[in-house]
């Protein structure tokens, strides 16, 4: 009977010293001597790499030839304790079957070292990497965690649509989805394109934002959350955005805004903490790689209370730090990542919910306050990146909601569905967005989004 797969993860275990294994993975390194060679071998499932050790007097050389850098094997051996140091068990090869050569003259991953930008470009064999196995790892764990967050709350997963007639809040710009011909338009009489003839019958595009069907949700189920893709046409290339990311939209009833903060902080620290619990090597890997205050400041997160400050409270600060910023505050203006970076990371030293901004700068479904200028939004801002989650209490005042849109100059009919909400059974309500791969980024320390997700969608850029 042919021998059973042992994932790498698992063979670290005292009771298989001294058993016969089966490994099956891809070759890091080769290295050794006319007696002896070492192949490191990674099969994905830990940043571990598992030694396997070759005795030239059973292998001939044209048996190893097709051994090198990339390439894929299965092996099966002896495992024992290792007299080597870096790692605490090895396996003596008996048979080795190559699977897959992969030739050392076209193999991209040779060399050591290679940049991230340079990785960017072999994003298809970027998971290969130490790196990049650690942070797609450690996505799936967030992602898991995100699951099992909600779902032990009592939160209902909800799946909103990814094609959308409503231009939701006007959170970024909207990437169109037609079947015209764009080569060959169909015109009104006023020259304008005959919608009426595209597949829905009318201009559609990929959403923005699960929220406004999430409060239905909520107002139903009472919490639901969403985690899907979401698609922003925004033409700014920054290190935070992509054009096409995951968001997750939590949506509660009865919960008001401080509810709604006490949810964004208590969430957070139960990504951090899960993933320090069950990535405990790909953590410690990235810390001690990139960043050596990753951990610290991981648990320093769990650790302290978010601040929690009003905008014009964080407007004051930042006017009186007498830092010459890139874009001039005033209250009014809308904060760049340079303001939100200089409250958290210079004057608080610690994540920040800020809230109760001017109701200009904000979308026109948030709470309006008693002031009749601030409206009740929950941005949380943290370390090294700026905004993660954006929120606020809803408004569930239909005539409110109606002056605001009016004002705005946006249809009523265009918004029935969440019109009616108001009208039938009004409560009030809470919920934010977090970005999926800022979460990442701010577990991994890693520096750019387009590190975070397998196959970045920027401007220019969709490739793979
Ligand atoms: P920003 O000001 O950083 O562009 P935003 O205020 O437009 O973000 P929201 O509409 O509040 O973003 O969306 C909620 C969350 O989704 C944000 O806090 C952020 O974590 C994430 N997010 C928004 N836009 C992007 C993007 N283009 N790429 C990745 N994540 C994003
Ligand atoms: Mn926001």
């Amino acid at each position: 009977m042919a021998l059973k797969r042992t994932k790498i993860v698992d063979i670290f275990s005292p009771e298989l010293v001294g058993e016969q294994v089966c490994v099956k993975g891809w070759v890091r390194t080769r290295r050794g001597n006319k007696h002896v060679q070492f192949i490191a071998l990674n099969d994905g499932s830990t940043i571990k790499n598992l030694q396997i050790v070759i005795d030239l007097e059973k292998f001939s050389d044209e048996e190893l030839k097709p051994i090198t850098t990339g390439s894929s094997l299965h092996v099966e051996g002896t495992l024992v304790a290792s007299q080597g140091k870096g790692q605490s068990v090895e396996v003596q090869a008996q048979t080795i079957e190559v699977y897959g050569t992969a030739d050392p003259d076209e193999y991209p991953l040779q060399k050591k070292g290679h940049t991230l930008e340079f990785l960017r470009e072999k994003a298809h064999l970027r998971m290969r990497t130490n790196t990049f196995g650690a942070v797609f790892r450690i996505r799936h764990h967030l992602a898991f965690a995100i699951h099992k967050f909600f779902n032990d709350k009592g939160f209902f997963y909800m799946n909103t649509p990814l094609i959308t007639a409503s231009d939701c809040e006007g959170a970024g710009d909207m990437f169109q989805v037609t079947t015209l011909n764009l080569g060959d338009l169909p015109k009104n009489e006023d020259g304008s394109n005959d919608y009426s003839k595209d597949f829905f019958g009318k201009p559609t595009s990929l959403t923005v934002s699960g929220q406004l069907e999430g409060e239905l949700g909520a107002t139903s189920l009472g919490a639901i959350y969403t985690f899907g893709p979401t698609f922003r046409a925004e033409n700014s290339n920054t290190p935070r955005h992509l054009a096409e990311f995951w968001m997750i939209e939590p949506e509660v009833a009865f919960n008001d805004i401080t509810d709604n903060m006490d949810l964004a902080e208590e969430f957070i620290k139960y990504c951090v903490q899960y993933a320090l619990d069950h990535c405990k090597d790909d953590i410690e890997f990235l810390n001690q790689m990139y960043d050596n205050t990753l951990i610290d400041r991981l648990q320093g997160v769990l650790k302290q209370d978010f601040v929690r400050l009003t905008y014009t409270e964080g407007i004051k600060i930042l006017e009186q730090s007498g830092k010459k910023f890139e874009f001039p505050v005033k209250w009014g203006v809308d904060l760049q990542s340079e303001h939100e970076r200089y409250l958290v990371e210079q004057h608080f030293k610690r994540p920040v919910i800020l809230t109760d901004y001017p109701r200009e700068i904000k979308a026109f479904y948030m709470k309006l306050n008693p002031d009749n200028k601030t409206v009740a939004a929950v941005d949380c801002l943290v370390p090294g990146i700026g905004e993660i989650i954006g929120g606020s209490q809803r408004e569930d005042d239909y005539a409110k909601l109606k002056a605001r849109m009016d004002e705005l100059g946006m249809k009523e009919s265009d918004y029935d569905f969440y019109m009616d909400l108001r009208k039938y059974g009004s409560v009030r309500h809470s919920g934010f967005g977090l970005g999926f791969e800022r979460l990442i980024l701010f577990v991994t320390g890693m520096q750019n989004i387009r590190d975070v997700i397998p196959f970045p969608r920027t401007p220019k850029n969709a490739n793979f």
